[in-house]
């Protein structure tokens, strides 16, 4: 077998898992699971996560909602629309896609989603929830990565994890995560003394820092399996080019698994928030997740 997670094709069999769960869902309980994604302001980058997000959605035979609204957006009329999304039961989960501009405050608009509705996480309800070993919903990111990791290595149980990067969407909720499944987990950050001698004894090492190829091969153990979830664009050779965190081609060379950048951790993100928002349908129905 390949040491190369294909997150490319892992999301796609997600999809198809979740596109027959959604059958099942409308032939047994008439249950079309239903996704809003609010976006504020005209961000290029945004605008096509949005616009991707959207046609999975409908790929997989739930129902898509996308509010577009201008950068001049208000704070009251932002709340005024997540609250109505709050009452719609034909939606399930709702997203309001992140960076917000200036005059908004996130956290506010965040926790003003019902946390039955909240598909990213973020709610300060998912967030007790998930450290304290709860039923809640898990950050889109870390949650591909878990299921990842749990395909290619199955009981994560006693083995040392190292988490580079301690943010609350990525660090923090994949370091839970691996507690969860029993591993002795170390959280680094960018005051972390020592990081390569750190990184050596991972037999998990997530990357989760947004800095291009700053984990080498050498500091990686031989046969370690290594999460890359940085996204960086760099200029290399004349050419606009998407990189990690790790250093792929000396990596590669000695981790028993590892992700590629692209397709590695990217598309299992858009996979893993549909599959909140199905499971999210199902809880606010009480209808059991179908197999
Ligand atoms: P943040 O900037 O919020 O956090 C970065 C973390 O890295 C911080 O905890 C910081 O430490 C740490 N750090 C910075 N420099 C160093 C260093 N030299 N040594 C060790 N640690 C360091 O980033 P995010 O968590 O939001 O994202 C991380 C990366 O993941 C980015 O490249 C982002 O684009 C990507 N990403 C990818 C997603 C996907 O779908 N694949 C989704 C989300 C993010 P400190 O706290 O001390 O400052």
């Amino acid at each position: 077998m390949s040491n190369i997670i294909d997150g490319k094709s892992f999301a796609a069999d997600l999809r198809t898992s979740l596109a027959a769960k959604v059958s099942i869902l409308k032939k047994e309980h008439q249950l079309t699971p239903g996704l809003a994604v609010i976006l504020v302001g005209e961000d290029p980058a945004s605008e096509v996560y949005v616009r991707n997000k959207a046609k999975q959605t409908l790929e997989v035979g739930m129902k898509s909602v996308e509010h577009k609204l201008d950068a001049s957006t208000g704070e009251s009329e932002l709340l005024a629309l997540v609250e109505s999304l709050n009452q719609d039961e034909t939606i399930h989960g709702i997203l309001v896609q992140l960076p917000l501009p200036d005059h908004i405050d996130e956290a506010k608009v965040l926790n003003a989603i019902h946390y039955e509705k909240d598909v990213d996480g973020f709610h300060l309800t998912n967030v007790g929830l998930l450290s304290t070993g709860g039923l809640g919903v898990v950050p889109c990111t870390p949650l591909g990565c878990i299921m990842m990791l749990k395909d290619r290595l199955g009981s994560l149980s006693g083995k040392n994890a190292v988490v580079v990067g301690r943010s609350n969407i990525v660090g923090k909720p994949m370091a839970n995560l691996l507690l969860q499944e029993s591993c002795t987990v170390t959280i680094a950050h960018s005051r972390t003394q020592n990081l390569a001698d750190v990184c050596r004894a991972a037999d998990i090492l997530v990357a989760a820092v947004g800095r291009p190829e700053m984990i080498p091969g050498d500091w990686v153990k031989p046969g370690a399996a290594v999460i890359d979830v940085g996204i960086n664009r760099i200029e290399r050779d004349g050419k606009n080019k998407l990189v990690g965190d790790v250093d792929f081609a000396s990596a590669a060379e000695v981790a028993g698994a590892i992700t590629p950048v692209p397709g590695g951790v990217g598309p299992m993100t858009i996979a893993c928030l549909l599959h909140n928002t199905v499971q999210q349908a199902c809880r606010q129905h009480k209808v059991a997740m179908p197999e």
